[in-house]
């Protein structure tokens, strides 16, 4: 990924995570369309709910940098990537997608998610940010869990939804 942008002020990490939480509901909303295509009710259905709990995430960074406004920062431009792709960032346009294809992509952005909060926990000052970081990679830690699950679901159906 990109450097990961210094971040000095809570007004700088709020306007960033806003930023990716975003991305990724927006992704994920995508993503789902793209299994509803397949057919694929079961996975998109995954999707959905992935995409409502980044959809809370990005209206709690809100409330918990209460009193911040987002820095009016040059736009950082997040985009999800594909993994397996050549498409350019922000392309996800595959048609036919594959359930796996799909939940790798889901995967590979969580842990940028996940690298960038923990890239910011263990660099970022003040300590309030570095705290705050800390608070929103640890939920991302049971984002990439989720997909895991779900990647492991799909390559064993023997376990069911
Ligand atoms: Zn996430």
């Amino acid at each position: 990924m990109a450097a990961i942008p210094q971040i000095s002020t809570v007004g700088e990490f709020l306007a960033h995570a806003l930023a990716l939480e975003r991305e990724a509901g927006e992704r994920y909303r995508e993503l789902a369309d793209l299994m509803d295509a397949e057919s694929n009710a079961r996975v998109a259905e995954f999707f959905r709910r992935m995409a409502a709990l980044e959809d809370e995430h990005h209206g709690r960074l809100g409330e918990r940098c209460a009193g911040h406004a987002p820095a009016a920062i040059e736009p950082w431009d997040y985009r999800w990537r594909d993994p397996e792709g050549p498409g350019a960032p922000g392309e996800l346009v595959e048609r036919p997608m594959t359930a796996h294809h799909a939940l790798a992509i889901a995967l590979a952005n969580e842990q940028r998610a996940l690298d960038f909060f923990r890239e910011v926990a263990a660099t970022a000052q003040p300590p309030e940010v570095r705290a705050l970081a800390a608070e929103f990679a640890a939920e991302e830690v049971a984002h990439v869990d989720f997909v895991l699950a779900r990647i492991a679901r799909e390559n064993d159906p023997a376990r069911g939804t």
